[in-house]
This record gives structure tokens, sequence and C-alpha cells, in this order.
């Protein structure tokens, strides 16, 4: 099968490699297809906190379920999937709490394991969500960096009616714009690029000009953040939604502005399972719009010219074909 595997930090190869063996309690996937992440170039480019090489990258998957490792139910043959890409444990304390994306021995496709840049990948079954006929797969790919927002919505609890400020209007600013819609708040974008601007509709682009209820960075930027947090109100939840580059993480913050204020700080990585399970069904439901936020689909083998069109911020989602 063709593949993209990182060998080394710093670059990516196109490859032949043999179709991977499904093992116990595993499914093998054939892969529709992959959404392109900021993280999948963040790990080619300068490797990741959960990355062992080598890698297929890839966290964000669908397709159809073509083989089945030994123990798993024969039901699941042929069944078109999303896959949850994360397996953690069920037991520990995190787990316990349904934070299975905290879990101790979390791990996830595309780092520990390898992901979708193939036409095939392994899965375990318990890491399966049946998509719903009525949902093609190009909307329900996108299902894994809506369930990042939805996770990073629920821990900022934030509530129909209240003010959402997004600092960053790439991908996973819109996600999270409509994620709160659907959850009946109301959005602001902040996005200095004109062009990605002119991806986002209209009413989610202001200058700030009020307090936010919740203010969510959605750009690694230590700036975004020193602003985001100059515009929470009374009461007001800060959501630390992107990561920053190790030098930049050490922020000096006003704690008795926060005293005062009564704000929060909220971290926010990743995802749980029924965050997935959430996402499809609000995705297949029309419950939010997504459809508009893929700018490009593309096969696999131009993931070179996908990434460059992810650091020129000359799209929106993108979508890559595994071919055969
Ligand atoms: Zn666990």
């Amino acid at each position: 099968m063709k593949a993209v595997i990182v060998r080394t930090i710093g670059s990516f190869e196109y490859i032949d490699t043999p179709v991977p063996q499904p093992a116990q309690g595993e499914v093998l996937v054939h892969v529709a297809v992959a959404g392109l992440c900021r993280t999948d170039i963040k790990l080619i480019d300068v490797g990741h906190r959960d990355l062992t090489l080598p890698r297929i990258p890839a966290e964000e998957v669908v397709g159809n379920v073509t083989a089945l490792g030994s123990g798993v139910d024969p039901a699941w043959l042929n069944k078109r999937v999303y896959v949850y890409p994360g397996t953690s444990c069920g037991t520990c304390r995190p787990c316990r709490q349904g934070a299975g994306n905290l879990c101790r021995s979390m791990q996830i496709m595309g780092f520990h394991r390898d992901g979708g840049f193939a036409e095939y990948a392994c899965a375990p079954v318990d890491s399966l969500i049946e998509i719903p006929n009525a949902c093609d797969f190009d909307l329900a790919v996108t299902a894994e960096p809506l369930s990042c927002c939805l996770n990073a919505l629920e821990l900022a609890q934030l509530k129909a009616a209240e003010r959402l400020g997004i600092w960053g209007g790439g991908p996973a600013g819109a996600f999270l714009s409509r994620a709160a819609l659907a959850m009946r708040a109301s959005p602001t974008i902040f996005e200095p690029n004109p062009h990605r601007r002119n991806m986002l509709e209209a009413e989610e682009q202001v200058q700030p000009d009020h307090p936010f209820d919740v203010a969510v960075v959605a750009v690694g930027s230590t700036e975004a953040y020193h602003e985001a947090l100059a515009h929470l109100a009374p009461r007001g939840r800060l959501v630390l939604f992107s990561g920053l580059s190790p030098t930049e993480t050490l922020q000096s913050v006003d704690f008795n502005a926060l005293h005062y204020h009564e704000q929060t700080l909220v971290g926010a990585y990743g995802c749980s399972y029924r965050h997935g399970e959430q996402a499809l069904d609000w995705i297949s439901s029309g419950k939010v719009k997504v459809d508009d936020l893929i700018s490009h689909r593309m096969p696999l083998s131009q993931l070179n010219e996908a990434i460059k069109l992810v650091r020129n911020q000359q799209c929106m989602k993108i979508l890559l074909y595994p071919e055969s």
C-alpha cells in the first residue's frame, strides 16, 4: 500500500509498504479520507511530546472495516467507521472521571501507533464509532477536530447566550465557532489574515470591543493569549486550547486580576471517545454545519502541496485521499 511515513523529524517519505495485519482486538480500516491537521505538520517539523518513530501520521481517519483481528465481533466487518484516535485504559482515575484523553497510558493514532496517511490502518475495535448512513465520509472525518472543540467548550462550561471570543480563524477557530453556534452561544472570531477572514462567515468577525464570558485561544501565539485574557469578562474562562512552542510557555499572568474578577484558566487538550460520538451525531444530524469549512480535497501523494497551503494560510480544512 502507499503511505506517508516519518522516519526522522523534519521530513517525510511517500512509500510502498505492506498492508498491516490487525492484532487481537483490532480491525483493519480501508482509509476513505484523512484530515490534515496542523498537529501533523508540527509532528513532521519538530516532533511532538507523544510521538515515537518511525510513524505513519494522521489522527483524523474514517473508512471501511475490511478485516478483523481475533476476538472482534464479526458484525463490524464492512461497517463505515470513524476512528477515535485515542486508546485509553478505562480504569485509571482520569478514565473513570470521563477524561479518557488524560489516561495515564494513552496511546494516540498517528503518534504512538500508525495513523491514516495510508491506504489501510489498524485500529482497536473499542475506538470505532459507526458512521450513520446519512453522513458521508468527508463530513464524518471532521468529527475529530470538532470533538476537540466540544471538549474545550465543555471544560469552559459555555452556556447558551454567552459571548465566546475565539483568537485564530484557522480550521480550529472555525470549528469552535460552529460548535458554539450549535450550543446557541454567540461566537466572535479574531483573525488578522484577510484571506482567512474571507473564508469565515460575516458574523464570525469583528474587532474585540466587549468582554467575553469565554475566550479560546486557537492559535499558537503568546500575543493572542495576552489579548484574550485582557478581553475576559468578570467570571470569564480563558481556554488554553492551542499549544505554544516550549520556549514561550512561561508567561506572566496577573493573578490578582483573576482573583478580583473571579476568572478561571482552563486547559484543554484533545478529546474523549464520547466527544467523538457527540461530534458525529451533531454533524450527521446537521446540528453543526461543517461542509463549507472543507476548502481542499487532494490525493495523499500531494501532501507536500497541502502542507504549503497550511503554512501560507491559504486554506481551511484540507482532506487527503489515499490512492491505490
Ligand atoms: Zn486510563
